[in-house]
């Protein structure tokens, strides 16, 4: 097979445009196209005008050694790479050695244990949070009652941090091993629409995220994996080596392990300071704060599609932003959620913290965006690895207070932020943040200088995007928890760089952003733990 990229042709072409634009590509007769499969599609909207479906093709050629011959030096057409996932060791027959265990059954988590459990080492996956319908209902308990539950949450439990998400299922990670796509391939087997194998940009949306982490769960367990749920690791065992020994759990149990793989999520504070007390190697890293901003999807869907919005095969528009600032600082837009909802997702007392999420449909009447500000250790935060959670929490706290202490969370008019004046009242856009929100002054729980950038990118994202800066557009506060504020560094050997037997992993520890490059990093470290098994026998 050949892999053929970048195939162009115009929305609403007939299906025979794809033999026929195959064959003009490749400079070869119909006769010589035995089939083709699509791989990816997405679509290149720059000129709305003339907007086109962007393809790429795995085709299947009478002549293929001739034709690449032809095209050598094209990158857009290679032989089609073998994706097929092989795990590098397996257990030994008749394993019987201590188990693995898995903290946090988030993407990296349940990826983790899911090839853990594939190559025979039967781990048993932790998590502080409840299986994921109770979870959703404790979830509900915030966004309809006020009331939080600090163990279960948008946060934590099972599914991790992007169950209740606009579940989009792509990132940059550099992928040589094609590991991107064995996730895939096992979220469809779970239940995933198969769509997801070749939209350039998929998701999945919250309630089919839900029943996909309990089809996971029954896999892990035929295979022989266990979960233990509503149990906090809050401790660990070292030997005088540092070697690691074993976990200590919130209710004074005690696991034995040579071999954990830590996948507690960004939202692990209680971990990451544990973590740091017992000598492991911590480090503050970059991340980025600001709000959520809303419009009502169809001004997207009109700015970026014209005429084409509501286009099938384009689906409602997403969009991607940046601006560099006079001040030094950058904005850009973050996890974007077309036709979703404002979500809090605060998982501590008292404080308030947004992010985005939407069902598969992408249905609802606004689309909202993280728009953020880069900040870094050395300029922000200099008080050591832990200094970017005293930050967070000192921003989150402010926004529960100008929220109103209740919850509820603070939010500007983009007009009235322009002009420097508090909002008392909603316009045109109603924010879609439940259990409710506040207009008031954003100022009061952000920097000046995220205020100062904002001041500076909303006009020039209003050029780029009709009415992005449209008065009534909302901004809530306060989106805090982009990333991890640490990086839990790692050697070559994915070990913890001072504490062997811990395997930091995923988003948390600092080697993710976002389900997929989560759940890739999982695999990565089961590997690593599974090569650190067979060779200490
Ligand atoms: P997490 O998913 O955070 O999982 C960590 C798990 O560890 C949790 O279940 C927690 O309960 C558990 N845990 C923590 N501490 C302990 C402990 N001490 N003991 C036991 N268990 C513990 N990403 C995307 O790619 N696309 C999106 O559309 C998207 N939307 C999002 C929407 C929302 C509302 C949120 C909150 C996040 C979203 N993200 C999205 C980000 C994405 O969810 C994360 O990048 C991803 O979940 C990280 O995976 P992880 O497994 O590393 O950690």
């Amino acid at each position: 097979m050949l892999r053929l990229s970048g195939l162009s042709l115009p929305l609403d072409h007939p299906p025979e445009a794809i033999p026929a634009a195959i064959c003009a590509r490749l400079g070869i007769p119909r006769e010589e196209l035995r089939g083709w499969t699509l791989f990816k599609r997405g679509n290149d909207a720059r000129r709305r005008t003339a907007i086109q479906l962007v393809y790429t093709f795995d085709v299947d050629l009478a002549n293929e050694a001739a034709v690449l011959t032809r095209f050598a030096g094209d990158k857009d057409v290679r032989p089609t790479p073998d994706m097929t996932y092989r795990p590098p060791v397996t257990a030994p027959a008749g394993w019987t050695g201590k188990r693995p265990v898995v903290i946090g059954a988030g993407p990296c988590g349940l990826f983790a244990g899911l090839i853990l459990a594939q190559m025979g080492f039967r781990p048993l996956i932790l998590d502080r949070g409840k299986v994921v319908r109770q979870r959703t209902k404790d979830t509900w308990g915030l966004w309809r009652r006020s009331e939080l539950n600090a163990d279960s949450n948008v946060q934590f439990g099972e599914g991790g941090a992007g169950t209740f998400s606009d579940g989009k299922l792509y990132c940059r990670v550099k992928d040589p091993r094609f590991l991107g796509r064995k996730v895939l391939k096992e979220f469809v087997k779970a239940g995933a629409p198969d769509d997801i194998l070749w939209e350039a940009h998929p998701h999945i949306g919250t309630f089919r995220l839900v029943t996909m982490v309990e089809s996971l769960r029954a896999t892990i367990e035929e295979l022989g994996g266990e979960y233990r749920w509503q149990t906090r690791v809050d401790d660990i065992a070292l030997d005088a080596d540092r070697n690691l020994r074993g976990l200590h759990l919130h209710d004074g149990g005690f696991i034995e392990t040579d071999q954990v793989v830590l996948a507690v999520g960004h939202s692990a504070r209680p971990t990451f300071e544990m973590l740091h007390t017992r000598g492991v190697h911590v480090e503050a890293k970059p991340f980025a704060i600001g709000v959520r901003i809303e419009h009502p999807q169809a001004w997207i869907d009109r700015a970026r599609f014209g005429n084409c919005a509501k286009h099938p095969d384009l689906g409602p528009a997403a969009y991607s932003l940046v601006h560099h600032a006079s001040n030094g600082r950058s904005v850009y837009s973050f996890c974007m959620c077309p036709g979703g909802r404002v979500v809090a997702a605060t998982s501590e007392e008292g404080r308030v913290v947004t992010n985005g999420m939407s069902q598969y449909s992408r249905a609802e009447f606004n689309a909202n965006s993280g728009m953020v500000v880069a900040i870094d250790p050395a300029r922000d935060y200099p008080g050591g690895p832990l200094a970017g959670i005293a930050l967070q929490r000192r921003f989150e706290d402010l926004a529960y207070v100008a929220g109103g202490s209740n919850y509820n969370a603070p939010v500007q008019r983009v007009g009235d932020l322009l002009a420097a004046r508090p909002s008392t009242a909603i316009g045109e856009v109603v924010p879609s943040y439940k259990p409710g929100v506040t207009p008031t002054d954003l100022s009061h729980c952000l920097p000046p200088f995220v205020i100062e950038a904002f001041r500076e990118a909303l006009p020039v994202f209003g050029r780029r995007i009709a009415n992005y800066d449209h008065p009534d557009a909302i901004m809530t506060g306060v989106e805090t928890r982009t990333s991890s504020p640490v990086r839990i560094t790692r050697g070559a050997d994915l070990q913890s760089l001072n504490t062997p037997g811990l395997f930091p992993a995923g988003e948390g520890a600092g080697y993710a952003g976002g389900i997929l490059s989560a759940a890739i990093d999982g695999i990565k470290v089961a590997e690593a733990v599974a090569h650190a098994i067979v060779a200490a026998r």
